[in-house]
């Protein structure tokens, strides 16, 4: 059986049965018909921290130990006898092994590739259930733990930091967090690591590598997260954005037997991983937070085979030759049969000069755990009358003493769902602020002070507030497009039937039949999602949107 080697860092709760469950014999024999079986000598490694694209393994006789390496000594994770199997989420995702599995009594094992098990986990529905929920638990345990091979030094005074950290989070990163804030000789701290005050955020990646207030990109190099992609291969469909409408679009494109790569500029989840909870989505009664509704559909695509790049965004579509092209941030032109533009929105920055000074260190555009985390009993203020601007408020109310909504209205029903109108209005500590606007932000390294202006009084008063959320006015990202769609009047790309014959005779549409629904002005070239002039901005929208625009991919490979 599996066990936790002493001393135990994992936490022993009762999801150890699923996180480490024993394989019944008819399921090893079905598994063993994808694999090699194989002896395995006492001290083989069979898997090493750093590789990628790690092979599977089954424990059907002996025993294999899981550590994790820490200096000059091992730190024991588990140990894996008969019946169980290794492996955790970047099985699927071929990403760098966090941990060492070597084999610490003499036995057999069943050795599987990963192209292998991706074909097991899409054809055995029982084994690929019970391997999933394992991994998906395992890497859980990591993340709770920081058990990972990234190291981050920070302070909540450099925005840097939450950039950070948010985008290690949101791609189901482990990391282990110093704070420079709670250290009592900072200075010391970081002549250890010789480094300067600019350079913080320090990222010190897979134990020697120290990067200096990195770019995401840089990470995602450094810890290896597109190795295992092929970037140049031409592909059924390239899906651009990461969101719950690009990842609907791969969950259904892989699962149909698709070629799908997905190219993302930041990580998963879109505006939806920016969310605290949603509670609209059918089918979660209880509601679930953006972040873990992104991190199942990201793990379910991988699952059925989609490819994901992080941290490359698309530069430009080279609209003019067949097959379409993406070119990607670092240089690389993605071949495409079809294209799904699935790219949504950000909101609107407020134009404040110096806005950007205090981006992560006082204005953020999201409003998860981590940000509440920040302004934990303080008085803070939410930009915007919207739904994600209520909900952020609601959230924001349980962490923070006051929670101030600026709104230019008179009022929230035209812009906001009833109940959480009612949650607002109900909730003593959100004060809304009807016709009001911010007019200046000051501070040093942090926010300190903000400028209200009421439009109504004439008025303007500053507060000492240091935490502002700008959740008003989404702007569609399509800038990238450069001319080879036609958008509306706000920038959004027109698709199917809002396309007029006159756009179309300008745009040189040169079929037969009309654009497909979803499809824009440019054949085989779709948008989906909140990206799209008319879509209703709604999870539930964006995924169906994604889902059917795969119909419409598979008709258009066959004309
Ligand atoms: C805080 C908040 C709370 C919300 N709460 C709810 C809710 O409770 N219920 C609800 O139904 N809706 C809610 N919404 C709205 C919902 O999240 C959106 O409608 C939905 O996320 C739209 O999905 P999308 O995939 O179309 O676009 P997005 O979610 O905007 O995703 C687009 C993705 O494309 C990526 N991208 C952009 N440009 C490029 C490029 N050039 N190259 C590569 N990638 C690119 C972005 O990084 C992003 O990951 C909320 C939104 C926010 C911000």
């Amino acid at each position: 059986m599996t066990v936790l080697a002493p001393p135990v860092p994992l936490t022993l709760s009762a999801r150890i049965d699923q996180m480490f469950p024993m394989l019944t014999p008819a399921q090893i024999a079905r598994i063993a018909v994808h694999g090699r079986v194989r002896p395995v000598r006492r001290g083989e490694v069979l898997v090493e921290v750093g590789d990628h694209v790690v092979p599977f393994f089954v424990v059907t006789g002996g025993e294999v130990e899981i550590v994790r390496p820490s200096g000059t000594s091992e730190e024991p994770v588990a140990v894996h006898g008969p019946g169980h199997f290794t492996g955790e989420i970047n099985m699927l995702s071929g990403r760098r092994a966090l941990v060492r599995a070597r084999v610490s009594e003499s036995g057999e094992v069943i050795e599987l590739d990963r192209e292998h098990l991706l074909a097991l986990v899409q054809t055995d529905a029982e084994i690929s259930e019970i391997l999933m929920r394992a991994f998906i638990l395992r890497r859980v345990e990591l993340i709770a733990h920081g058990l990972g091979d990234v190291v981050l030094i920070g302070s909540s005074h450099c925005s840097g930091t939450l950039r950070v950290k948010e985008f290690l989070t949101r791609n189901g990163h482990p990391y282990s967090y110093i704070d420079l804030d709670s250290e009592a000789d900072v200075q010391g701290m970081l002549d250890r690591f010789h480094v300067a005050i600019a350079d913080i955020p320090i990222l010190i990646c897979r134990g020697d590598v120290v990067l200096r207030n990195p770019t995401n990109q840089q990470i995602a190099d450094c810890l290896g997260f597109n190795d295992a992609i092929d970037q140049t291969q031409i592909r059924d469909v390239v899906i651009v954005g990461a969101g719950p409408s690009g990842l609907a679009a791969a969950v259904y494109a892989a699962s149909e037997g698709l070629d799908v790569l997905v190219l993302e500029t930041n990580a998963p989840g879109g505006q939806a991983g920016s969310s605290s909870k949603i509670e609209n989505y059918l089918g979660f009664p209880t509601g679930i937070s953006g972040q873990a509704l992104a991190a199942r559909a990201y793990t379910q695509a991988q699952k059925f085979g989609a490819q994901v790049i992080i941290a490359q965004g698309a530069k430009q579509l080279a609209c003019d030759r067949r097959p379409y092209a993406v070119e990607i941030d670092n240089g690389l032109r993605v071949p495409a049969r079809t294209v799904i533009i699935a790219t949504g929105a950000e909101y609107r920055k407020p134009s404040l000069g110096n806005l950007s000074q205090f981006e992560g260190a006082g204005v953020y555009y999201g409003a998860t755990f981590m940000e509440a985390q920040l302004c934990r009993g303080e008085e803070v203020i939410v930009v915007g009358g919207g739904n994600s601007a209520g909900q952020a408020a609601v959230f924001l109310a349980q962490a923070a003493k006051r929670v101030h909504m600026l709104i230019r209205s008179s009022g929230l029903a035209e812009s906001m769902s009833r109940y959480l109108i009612r949650r607002i209005e109900q909730n003593p500590a959100i004060v809304l602020r009807t016709h009001t606007e911010l007019t200046a932000l000051e501070g040093g390294s942090h926010l300190e002070h903000v400028s209200l202006r009421n439009h109504q009084t004439g008025t303007t008063e500053t507060h000492d507030i240091r935490h502002v959320f700008v959740m008003a006015g989404a702007a569609p990202s399509t800038h990238w497009l450069d001319g080879c769609v036609v958008l509306d009047a706000n920038g959004f790309i027109k698709t199917g039937p809002d396309l007029t014959r006159d756009e179309l005779t300008a745009a040189h549409w040169p079929l037969a039949r009309a654009p497909h629904l979803l499809e824009t002005s440019l054949p085989d070239v779709f948008a989906v999602g909140d990206v799209r002039g008319g879509n209703i901005k709604r999870v539930a929208s964006a995924v169906g949107e994604g889902s059917i625009a795969i119909a419409f991919v598979h008709r258009v490979l066959h004309e």
